[in-house]
């Protein structure tokens, strides 16, 4: 605490230091109160983390100092190209570059994550961040999709494949099953699988409450056997918004969400076809971008080999 008095004995200000970085500063004046909340600039300098997996990537990498968040925010930008939890194996080698703020030589953040390599056996993974916030692959391509597969946010167990010669489960007949059903208790969120506007919302008997959303020209997305529908058409969504509820209308033969994917209005494995890739770094900043990512590519590089 630190506190200034003027002539008379009256407290003029009043500063709590909360951190080196931040202070609260209160002004007396005339039976005002003045607030503001004063914060430090201290000096930005790239540390960089190293480790060795030997239980998980979660252990290791909060061994080596990063925090929980940081760590989802690497685990989910790099979701399409590397999963964290199936691919990474004892013995993978990580080095992760983290911007760090210091005053007085004391760290005052945890710092924003700006590049990491992951080794994973023979395999090298390279992300950089751009001056956007959003991390690249060296070239500066995009991790992200223009679409997701699933349209939840967790895994759940495919109860019914995508398939065009199937035998329905109800009628007994050859009837295409042109999506993919996920085992979701009703209620579970149904998220947007990519930006888009909505096209339709509504109800039919057979696909129960259903949604449909336009992802540029090629692509379209259905939802069907919804137990509440929380959007409606011409509502502009964005990837991952929340949607809808799962549920277990229509003609369906217990909760489930049945999702399809359409390219060119016909119908294509969510699964397994390949999906359109998102904005790279734009090209007017791309020159700077690659220089600055395979110099931060190679001092990483240096401290594994090292
Ligand atoms: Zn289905």
């Amino acid at each position: 605490m630190e506190w200034q008095v003027d002539e008379a004995g009256r407290l003029s200000t009043f500063t709590l230091h909360q951190s080196l970085k931040f202070r609260d500063q209160y002004r007396f004046d005339k039976g005002e109160i003045e607030y503001a909340r004063l914060e430090t600039k201290g000096e930005l300098e790239k540390v960089t983390v190293i480790g060795r997996v030997n239980s998980s990537f979660y252990q290791q990498a909060r061994q080596a100092g990063l925090t929980p968040n940081q760590i989802q925010n690497l685990v989910s930008a790099l979701q399409w190209r590397f999963d964290f939890g199936r691919q990474s194996h004892r013995g993978d080698q990580f080095a992760i570059q983290v911007d760090k703020e210091f005053i007085d030589n004391k760290p005052v953040s945890s710092g924003n994550i700006s590049a990491m390599l992951y080794r994973a056996g023979d395999r090298d993974i390279f992300i950089y961040r751009h001056t956007d916030g959003h991390f690249y692959d060296e070239q500066g391509q995009s991790l992200d999709r223009a679409l997701r597969r699933i349209p939840t946010a967790k895994r759940y167990r495919i109860s019914s494949s995508f398939d065009p010669h199937r035998k329905h489960p109800i009628t007994g007949r050859i009837s295409p099953h042109n999506g993919t059903d996920f085992a979701t208790p009703v209620g579970t969120s149904v998220l947007a699988a990519g930006d888009g506007v909505v096209v339709k919302a509504r109800k039919h008997p057979l696909a129960g409450n259903y949604i449909v959303i336009k992802h540029g020209r090629e692509y379209s997305t259905r939802y069907l056997h919804l137990h509440r529908i929380l959007v409606k058409p011409g509502d502009h969504v964005s990837m991952g918004q929340r949607i809808a509820l799962s549920g277990n209308t229509g003609r369906s033969t217990g909760p489930h969400l049945h999702f399809e994917l359409l390219k060119y209005g016909h119908p294509v494995n969510a699964m397994k076809v390949p999906l359109p890739e998102a904005h790279p770094v734009p090209s007017q900043d791309r020159r700077v971008f690659e220089r600055q990512a395979k110099r931060a590519k190679q001092a990483l590089e240096q401290r594994l080999n090292g």
